[in-house]
Formats: structure tokens, C-alpha cells, sequence
């Protein structure tokens, strides 16, 4: 087959140059475009925030260094596309196919419709284990598994760039119109993304199993690829083979159990990645809806916007002054360090949900910005799933005075994120815990009650549940 001239490949949350399909076909045609388009819509976004796009714009700088020339406009994508048509014209456009928030969906739909007008092909691969189309989950699995042990794509190094196209530097944040953040994240890239996997798998990750729920262990005991993953800075097939080849040299050598512990559990998180973003691409209105519809209505800011009692608590929680000190521990190491382990983002969450019955959305919107690994299919489906809006889940609600014994047991966390509390100049209990708890629950187990509820309950299983029994629990 010959193959068009021009290519354009589009990165979007894939910036990476090993294991990329779209940029190893790409290198293959003639002329090679790669592209990265700075799209406004993006940064007026609720969920947006610029510590996502300085984390792109570093990882972009990585790639320029490590030989791919990458193009960066600053626009509307059919805008941008029809710009680089006039300067260079192309007639093959390469990309990953995105799971993303709603907007993503329809500027994909714009973009295709505008391909076929210009007579452009536009190919879409799949990066992870979300399959497009699907009707039910079963069999997901075994798709899943046929896809991590795909064969990884050799890192390309070169591109054959058009000639005539000038790519200049990459914009600063400044450039783009926004501040620069002066909080403590984890740094973007290729090169980082790989030092943190390694270090991990080789060392770090001894713990994990055990260290993953406290938020004094989490920060080293975790993985810490999530905004590698979410960026695309790693690719989740090449983790997962390399996971498990560390798996099978454990077990080979026979080393220490809580290694293979460690591992296995981890491999078990990173199915639950695609497990759930897949969600979301089956049923892309989660984003907004209930996955029951049975719970509308249910919290002030569902039908109509919320009340001025929820707005109180929702900036008491966001602001870290609920009278909580795990809580409001944990909201300010997250508002510092842009990242927080998996049980204390279920804590806070819960603790908006079921004690503050705050809407999902609107605290959803808060964690959003305030996670660097931003990522809408496991973010919405984990929002849902911790306010007990899934139908399907057990519903967890938990005592943030518990998780502060069990996992900050010395009190150092809260003593150090939380001061005011050890000196009694913190705020009184924004609620009372007992009688909050105990409302929530009456609340959740009303709806969930009767036929119609159960029916609904049902066709969410079909679509969205686990065939599988989960490996781990947590
Ligand atoms: C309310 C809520 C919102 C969340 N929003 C996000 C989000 O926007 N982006 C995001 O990447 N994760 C999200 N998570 C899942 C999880 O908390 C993070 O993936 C994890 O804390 C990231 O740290 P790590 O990479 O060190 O994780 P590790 O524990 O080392 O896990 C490795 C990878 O497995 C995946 N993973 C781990 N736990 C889960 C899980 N429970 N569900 C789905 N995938 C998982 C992630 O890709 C993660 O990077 C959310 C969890 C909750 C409760």
C-alpha cells in the first residue's frame, strides 16, 4: 500500500515517544507533522487547571529533546488544522482514540466531519484497555489481556519533518496568559515518568500492599504514575509488561512475599484504570448524570443549583475548615502537593457526600483541578462511586476520626497539615458526625428501595460491572 505523502499526527494525552503507534506510523510516511494544539476550550473548563498545563508543556519540552520536532499551536483545533493545511497539506491524520470529558467527545466529532470534507483519513488506535462500541462487559477482560500483551513499538527518535514548517519554542504558561503555580507536583515528561516506574518496580514499590492507604506511607509506597498515565508520558501496555516481568523475576528468585504481594496488587490497579475510564466511554453522560436515576434530585445542585446551606459547606470543605482535622489534614496536602493516595480521596469525598451531602459535580469540580492526574473516566465513575449514586456499589461512608487512628496513628500527619488542632484554635465540627451519618443512610437506602430501583440497578451491572472478582480491596 502506498501511503499518503503528508501525516499529521495529533497528540493529545499521549505525549510520549515510546509505545506510540500513531507517531511510529507516522515516521513512516514521507512528511511527518507531529502536532500538540493548545485548544482555549480547555483552559476555561471548570476542571481545568494550569498546573495540567505546565505538566503538558514540560513533558512536550522532553520530547523536542529526546528528536521529535513537535509542532505547538495555540487555538481551535479545525482552526489550527486548517491553518497547517494552507502551510503544509496533508491528507493523513494519525492519533489515539481519547476517552475524555464531553467537550473532547464533540471536537472529535468536528474534527472527523471535517476531515472528511477536506478528504483527510484520519486513524484512530487505542492506547489502552477501553474498547469503543461495547455493549456489555462481557468479555472485557480477556480483551483487556489481549491488548497488554501486545507487542510494544520501538521508541521513535526521528521525524521527517517538512522542510519549510518553523517550529519555535514551546510556550510558557506566561505566553499562554496564565500564572505560574507555585505548588510542589511531580514533574512532567518522559524521562521522569520512567525514573518514577523504575524506582518502583525496583525498590518503592516493597511496601506498597501494605503502605498504600496512609497518607504518611502512600506518597513513597504508591507508584506515583498517575498523571504519567493520565498524560500519556507512559504508555499502560508498557507498564503492564514490565510489571510483570518484575512479577516473574519475584517469583523466580523467590524473593521476599511482600514483593509479589506488592505487584500483584498493583497489577490489579492498573486494570481497575481501564475498568474504570471504560465506564465513561460506554456511558459518556456519567459525567453529568447519576448513573441511577432513581438518586436525581437527591442533593441540593442536582435539578437546580445548590443551595446556599451546601455552598457554605462547600467552601468550608474546599478551604479546609470543616472541623475535621483528618479532613482538613488531607485537603491541604492535596491543595499543596496536587496529589493524594486512593483511601484519603474516598474519605474526603464521603465526608462531602454523606456528612456535607454536597452534589458529586460540585466537589467533583473542586478535586478536578486540584489533582494533577485529572482524569475524567476514573474520576467521575470514583466521584459516583464514593456518594453512592452507582446503584451498584456498596455504599462506604466513612469516620474520618477512624481513618485518622488507623492510618495518621501518631497524629504527625495532622499535626503538621492541620495545626491549629493540636493548639484548640481549630473550628468546631462543621457537623455532627453520628447524626449526619445516620441521615445520609436513611437518605441512600430510601431510594434505593423498590422494583424500578432494582431494575435500574440491574442494566448498570450489565453495562458497567466487574465480571471478575477484584483482587484487591481497599
Ligand atoms: C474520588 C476519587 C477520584 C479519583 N480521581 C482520579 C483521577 O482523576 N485520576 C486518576 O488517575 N485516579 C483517580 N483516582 C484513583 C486513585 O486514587 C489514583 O489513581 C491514585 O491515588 C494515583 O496514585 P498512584 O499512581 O500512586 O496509584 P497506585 O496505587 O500506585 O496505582 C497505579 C495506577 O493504577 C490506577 N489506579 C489506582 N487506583 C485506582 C482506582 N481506585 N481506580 C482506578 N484506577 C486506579 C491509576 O492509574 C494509578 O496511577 C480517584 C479516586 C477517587 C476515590
Amino acid at each position: 500500500m502506498t501511503l499518503p505523502n503528508t501525516a499529521v499526527v495529533w497528540l493529545k494525552r499521549d505525549l510520549r515517544s515510546y509505545d506510540h503507534e500513531p507517531l511510529s506510523l507516522g515516521a513512516q510516511h514521507k512528511q511527518c507533522i507531529v502536532l500538540y494544539i493548545i485548544e482555549p476550550q480547555w483552559l476555561v473548563q471548570p476542571e481545568f487547571h494550569p498546573t495540567h498545563l505546565a505538566f503538558v508543556l514540560e513533558s512536550l519540552e522532553v520530547l523536542r529533546a529526546n528528536g521529535i520536532p513537535v509542532l505547538v499551536r495555540h487555538g481551535d483545533a479545525i482552526e489550527v488544522f486548517e491553518q497547517l493545511q494552507r502551510e503544509v497539506p496533508f491528507e493523513a491524520l494519525l492519533s489515539h482514540r481519547e476517552t475524555g470529558a464531553f467537550w473532547t467527545y464533540q471536537r472529535d466529532l468536528e474534527v472527523a466531519g471535517w476531515c472528511k470534507q477536506q478528504g483527510v483519513l484520519w486513524q484512530e488506535v487505542d492506547q489502552t484497555g477501553v474498547v469503543r462500541g461495547l455493549k456489555d462487559r462481557d468479555g472485557w477482560s480477556r480483551q483487556w489481556e489481549a491488548r497488554m500483551a501486545r507487542p510494544l513499538h520501538p521508541r521513535v527518535t526521528s521525524i521527517p519533518a517538512p522542510p519549510g514548517l518553523a517550529v519555535q519554542a514551546i510556550p510558557t504558561l506566561a505566553e499562554v496568559g496564565l500564572s505560574t503555580p507555585g505548588f510542589t507536583v511531580q514533574r512532567g515528561g518522559e524521562i521522569k515518568a520512567w525514573e518514577v516506574l523504575r524506582s518502583f518496580l525496583e525498590t518503592r514499590g516493597v511496601g506498597y500492599a501494605t503502605g498504600l492507604s496512609s497518607p504518611v506511607s502512600a506518597p513513597t509506597d504508591c507508584s506515583r504514575i498517575s498523571p504519567y498515565l493520565a498524560y500519556g508520558n507512559l504508555s499502560m501496555k508498557a507498564i503492564v509488561q514490565f510489571t510483570r516481568t518484575t512479577l516473574d523475576h519475584a517469583r523466580e528468585v523467590q524473593a521476599d512475599p511482600a514483593w509479589k504481594r506488592s505487584l500483584a496488587a498493583f497489577l490489579g490497579r492498573l486494570h481497575w484504570h481501564c475498568h474504570f475510564m471504560q465506564k465513561l466511554e460506554s456511558e459518556p453522560k456519567i459525567e453529568f448524570n447519576n448513573f441511577v436515576r432513581s438518586v436525581d434530585g437527591l442533593r441540593s445542585g442536582d435539578l437546580e443549583p445548590p443551595d446556599t446551606q451546601t455552598l457554605d459547606r462547600l467552601h468550608a470543605w474546599q478551604e479546609a475548615r470543616t472541623g475535621y482535622p483528618m479532613i482538613d489534614a488531607c485537603m491541604r496536602y492535596l491543595q499543596e502537593h496536587r496529589w493524594i493516595n486512593f483511601r484519603m480521596r474516598a474519605m474526603l469525598v464521603s465526608f462531602a457526600s454523606y456528612h456535607l451531602w454536597i452534589h458529586w459535580r460540585q466537589s467533583g469540580m473542586v478535586l478536578a483541578q486540584r489533582f494533577l492526574d485529572f482524569e475524567p473516566g476514573i474520576h467521575w465513575s470514583q466521584m459516583q462511586m464514593q456518594s453512592g449514586t452507582t446503584g451498584i456499589n456498596t455504599v462506604r461512608i466513612y469516620s474520618p476520626a477512624k481513618q485518622a487512628l488507623d492510618h495518621d496513628p501518631t497524629g504527625a500527619f495532622v499535626a503538621k497539615w492541620a495545626p491549629e488542632y493540636s493548639t484548640g484554635q481549630g473550628p468546631a465540627p462543621i457537623v455532627d458526625h453520628t447524626s449526619a451519618v445516620q441521615l445520609a443512610k436513611q437518605r441512600i437506602y430510601a431510594r434505593r428501595k423498590g422494583a424500578a430501583s432494582f431494575a435500574e440497578a440491574q442494566q448498570v451491572t450489565e453495562l458497567h460491572g466487574s465480571r471478575r472478582r477484584p483482587r484487591a480491596k481497599r
